[in-house]
């Protein structure tokens, strides 16, 4: 066992003994599951798998759909056209709750029931059957392997579906779905009967930690704007009235669903699932909350921690006949540019005055327009035989 599955072995087995909640019993499929299953992923940036626990175990999507639909949605419409249907605030209330606005029946996001039957009644196709096939291939593309419908437990859903079945009707009156409301809430219930296993989950979370592409197959599944707003989304809204607590706690994008899945995304780190069907009060699932958060712990993985490499671009110096160079590599922020002008200027110091000092700025990964104005604004200071080359 590597270094890395080592450690996620040793935060299962600190998790396991937890056993307090239950696996959700609204849909009677559901209350059949194992609750004694427990299983914990992660995938870094080259698209490796590393699992522990019941890690081929596959349990139907459910929430998690959520924000793979509205990537989905947002690719179709644009950001636009979908807040037109949807919202984009935290609801503070219950997965299932009538979430809706007063006026419009908007509903408050798309990671609630309400606003996950609005995006996904924004899949093109005119029956349930195209619309989940579109849903199908593109959370297979996510997932980087084929994912389909476990039909005993969308045959539950369906069947015991009432609250849902009245939500749709609910939009349908507001005029925020169009078309049968049929054809909305059967596509819905079909897309959270997905099956996938804690490493499909992992996989899709690190395709949106990777802006959209996804490590492992190496494919662009989601255009990575795409990707930043659903992480954006999943950020305030991803876990349901814990969602602040959530953010506070462990400090990273995720999404829960009632089967007992979570993901959370680390960006341009990881994608990160855990799975155990026993849930909270939130419907969040108890020990899969506690597997993530150990994780973003000893990772230190929580967002708003400071990070040093955003203020420390990669510097390397060459000596050539024209004098000396500096070539920058990675990415470029606005503290990265203050950070190198400090150290070209101790450069520049300890050289003879006159020799030229050229700073190639051409081979930066990714520079963002505001940094690359400060440092030629630093620019200005430094003696004049210092050059940046862009
Ligand atoms: N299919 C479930 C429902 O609509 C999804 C809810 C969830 O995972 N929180 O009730």
């Amino acid at each position: 066992m590597d270094p890395i599955t080592e450690l996620l072995a040793e935060v299962l087995e600190e998790i396991r003994p937890i056993d307090s909640g239950a696996p959700a019993a609204y849909i009677p499929e559901l209350a059949t599951a194992d609750p004694d299953l427990l299983a914990f992923a992660v995938v870094g940036p080259r698209g490796r798998v590393r699992s522990v626990g019941d890690d081929r175990a596959e349990f139907t999507i459910q929430s998690i759909s959520k924000p793979f639909v509205l990537a989905l949605a947002l690719e179709e419409h644009g950001l636009d056209a979908v807040l037109g249907r949807v919202g984009a605030e935290p609801s503070g209330e219950p997965f299932n709750a009538i979430s809706l606005e007063p006026i419009t029946g908007r509903p408050a996001n798309p990671m609630i029931n309400a606003g996950a039957i609005a995006t996904s009644a924004l899949v093109p196709g005119d029956d349930v059957e195209l619309r989940t096939a579109r849903i199908a291939d593109l959370l297979s593309a996510f997932a980087g392997r084929s994912l389909w419908v476990d039909e005993a437990v969308y045959s539950s859903e369906s069947l015991t579906g009432e609250r849902n079945r009245a939500l749709a009707h609910l939009l349908k009156s507001h005029g925020v779905i169009d078309g049968p409301v049929d054809v909305a809430v059967e596509t819905y219930f079909r897309q959270c009967s997905l099956l996938v296993s804690v490493r499909d989950l992992a996989i899709m979370a690190a395709t949106l930690a990777f802006g959209g592409v996804n490590p492992v197959t190496g494919e662009r599944v989601v255009g990575e704007r795409v990707a930043r707003d659903v992480l954006s989304i999943m950020s305030s809204c991803g876990m349901y009235d814990f969602s602040g607590e959530w953010l506070l706690r462990v400090g990273l994008p995720a999404k829960s669903g009632v089967s007992g899945g979570l993901m959370a995304v680390a960006p341009s780190q990881f994608g990160v699932a855990a799975f155990s069907p026993r849930l909270d009060q939130h419907g969040n699932s108890v020990r899969a909350v506690a597997l993530v958060e150990a994780a973003s712990e000893r990772f230190g993985m929580h967002l708003l921690e400071p990070h040093e490499s955003v203020a420390s671009p990669a510097m390397t110096m060459h000596g050539d006949d024209a004098g000396r160079v500096v070539r920058l590599g990675g990415e470029l922020g606005y503290a990265g540019a203050e950070r190198i002008v400090a150290v070209l200027r101790e450069l520049s110091e300890g050289l003879p005055a006159g020799e030229p000092l050229t700073v190639d700025a051409r081979e930066l990964g990714r520079t963002h327009p505001g940094a690359l104005i400060a440092l030629r604004g630093e620019f200005a200071d430094l003696p004049d035989w210092v050059w940046l080359k862009e």
